[in-house]
Parts: C-alpha cells; structure tokens; sequence
C-alpha cells in the first residue's frame, strides 16, 4: 500500500466549496488504495487578517502569543475538512501538530522541526484512516505552540513525508506548478515538467512564491519526492528530484525579488576590518545581508554597497547612525527602489556565455545593472524597481525564445 502526503495552501480550502473539493481530492487518492496524510493551511487570508487583528490591539505582542493566535487558522481547516471527508462516509481525523508529536525548537514565529513522534499519526493509519494534520504550527520543549514563518505548511507537509517515509508529497496550491518566470506578466512563461532541489531551492529563495525555501531544503535533504500541483485542475504539475534525474536547460527560471533596499556608504576609510566592523554589527542584531560590493579604493577611501531585505532597512539605518563614529562614512544613501531579477538553472555552471547573453538582453532593454552576483548554478542582477519586469521579460525571451 502507497503512502502519500498531501499539502492544501489556503486558496484551495478558502471556502465550503473549495473544502468540499479538496475532500473528494483526498478521498479519491485513498480510495486508490493509498495511505493519506494531509497538512493544511489556514483558509484565504486567515493569517493575515489574524495579523491584522492582534495589531488592533498591540502592535508589539510577542512572538509567543502571535504564535498561539496564528496557530488557530490552521486549527479551523482541520476540523472543516475532516468534517467535509466525513460527509463522504471515509473514516477520518484530524490532529493538532500537539497530537501528531511534532517537535521544534524555541525559536518562535521562525521554529524549525528537530522531530516527529509518529506513533499516533502511524496508529491511525494502521486503522486506515485519513490524516489531516495542522499544517504550520509546531510543539516546542516548554510545551508551547509555535510557527514555522509564513508560508510554512509546505514544510510541515514535507516534514511528514520524510518522518513517514512517504513515497510523494504533492504540494497542492492554486498554481499549476513551477513556471520559467511569474506568468502573471510574462506571457510566454512555461510550466516546467521537473526541475532539480538545487535550483528550485535558488527559485524559492529568489522570489518565486511557489515553495517555501525551507521544505525544498528538509526535501532534498531526505530525498522527498515533491510534486507541486493545482487543487483546481487535473494538470500534471511539476516534480522536484535530484538533478541526475532532470531534463538540463541552460536557464530553468528567471525571478524578480521586490522585497530588498540597497545601502551605501561613501567616502569609508580604505583600511583592513572596515567590512568586518560594518557586517558584524549587523549580524548581530540577525540582519541578513545580501548583494554586497566594495569599490577599489582612490585617495585612501573606498564605497561599499549591499542589499538588505526591505522591512530590515529602518534598523540597518539605526544601526549605521548608532555607530557612525566607528564606521565615519562621509555620506550614507539608501533606497527601496530596486529589485533583485535572477536566472537559475543547473546547466549554466562552466558555461561562460551565460551571464554575457542575460547582460546583453538587459542592455538591448535599455536596463542599467546596479550590482551583479553569481553562484554555480544563478546570476543575480540589481536592477531598478520600475524596470524590474522589463528585465525578467527581456531576460526570459533571450534565453527561452533563442
Ligand atoms: N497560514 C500560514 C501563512 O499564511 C502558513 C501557510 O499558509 O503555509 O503563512
Ligand atoms: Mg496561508
């Protein structure tokens, strides 16, 4: 007998209808013969306007209480669609993350799982019930609720797949899968059959709001075959495996990321541990930093630029004006005018042509590039926020359409 793991985001159980059809969904892959454990978010904007309502009354709750009021969204999709699979007469139950054992660290809003306890979720199964667990919540050492960050069902789902030994976790969303850019304004994007944990990891993390960057992790860690699929059509989706197991392309993907601000500083001393002083402060204060370039040096000084995420730049510029007498930068800019437009793909190591081929579709565009950083397998370009689609769809044409 098969084991599948199931995920529902929130837009495929938004309302009775859309509960009901996820149901007949779980039940037709039960009724195939398989196993099925499902997690599940909080139904359309539950998280938000719970958000939204704890700012009513405190704007500065701690993370333990925003933890235990968030938590409740995917309490209600539970019940809702366990109560739907009853309705169609196949034995069911749902679980809180307290009752299906899984345990996380400390760290609330942002917790990450060290484990599953399986016991129930496999007792249940042995009956051959339905499994509907809470997705985005977890248990931590004081017997708290937590969050695994926004977003997280999907590593909930993943968790489980790898705790259960599953043979597919599908991610069932409101999109039909992975496309080669945001189709919502590249109109020849692509749906693509399969693409590698590497790059789709890159993807995730380079704005393609598809997967939650930590479940591709937890998935290529514990080799999860994931399927990321419609809850609303019959499409096939698109699998991520391990890269032997892909088709290779040059360029998988093109991104754009809104969610970044730049920083500079101008006129720093040209001296050894200026860097090191500017980037400890913010590490410790756990401000992630990004793009990140440093001019040659001309009489004695040198600029340093880097990027940041947006909501961070208010307390990067604190930090900078709390410390200015150390750093002693002669001017300091900022702006959140600017996106970070990226390609993937898996094909391009030791390919020398391929930052040269997206920077020659820029510039036939017409677009400056404010910062460049590569890796193995991406080329990240810092680009003005309002040419930012422009970018994506020049860079996109260039390499799919040649
Ligand atoms: N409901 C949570 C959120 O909106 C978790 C999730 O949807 O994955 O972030
Ligand atoms: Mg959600």
């Amino acid at each position: 007998m098969g084991l599948v793991v199931q995920k529902y985001g929130g837009t495929s159980v938004k309302d009775a209808q859309r509960v009901n059809n996820v149901a007949a969904r779980i039940v037709e892959a039960y009724d195939a013969g398989n196993n099925v454990v499902v997690a599940v978010s909080a139904q359309g904007d539950t998280t938000d306007d719970l958000i939204e309502k704890a700012k009513e009354i405190n704007e500065n709750a701690s993370k333990r209480e925003m933890d235990m009021l968030l938590a409740t969204g995917e309490q209600i999709s539970i019940a809702l669609l366990a109560m739907a699979i009853e309705k169609l007469g196949r034995p069911v139950v749902s679980l809180t993350v307290w009752q299906a054992g899984f345990m996380c660290d400390t760290n609330y809003s942002a917790a990450r799982i060290n484990k599953i306890n399986t016991q129930r979720i496999q007792n249940e199964l042995d009956r051959r019930r339905i499994v509907i667990v809470a997705g985005f919540q977890g248990i931590n050492k004081y017997d708290d609720i937590t969050t695994l960050g926004r977003g997280g069902s999907d590593t909930s789902a993943v968790a489980l797949a790898a705790a259960l030994g599953a043979d597919i976790c599908e991610i069932y969303t409101d999109v039909d899968g992975v496309y080669t850019a945001d189709p919502r304004f590249v109109k020849n994007a692509k749906k693509l059959d399969d693409i590698s944990y590497d790059e789709m990891l890159e993807l995730a993390s380079l704005g393609a709001n598809v997967l939650h960057n930590r479940s591709v992790e937890m998935a290529k860690k514990y080799h999860v075959k994931l399927a990321v699929k419609s809850s609303l059509t019959r499409e096939e989706g698109t699998y991520v495996k391990e890269v032997d197991q892909v088709e290779k392309m040059l360029v998988r993907g093109v991104t754009r990321d809104n969610d970044c601000a730049r920083v500079a500083l101008c006129g720093v001393e040209d001296t050894p541990g200026k860097a090191y002083t500017i980037f400890s402060l913010l590490s410790k204060k756990n401000i992630g930093v990004d793009l990140i370039i440093q001019s040659i040096g001309r009489s004695g000084k040198k600029d340093i630029s880097f990027t940041v995420a947006e909501g961070d730049l208010p307390a990067v510029l604190q930090i900078l004006d709390d410390n200015r007498d150390t750093i002693k930068a002669d001017e300091i800019v900022s702006t959140t005018e600017v996106s970070k437009v990226s390609i993937v793909g898996a094909g391009m190591v030791n390919n020398a042509g391929v930052a040269t081929t997206m920077f020659e579709a820029l510039y036939n565009a017409h677009i400056n590039i404010n910062m460049i950083a590569t890796s193995e397998i991406k080329i990240s370009v810092l680009v003005d926020r309002k040419d930012a689609e422009r970018a994506v769809v020049a860079i996109h044409d260039k390499f799919m359409l040649d």
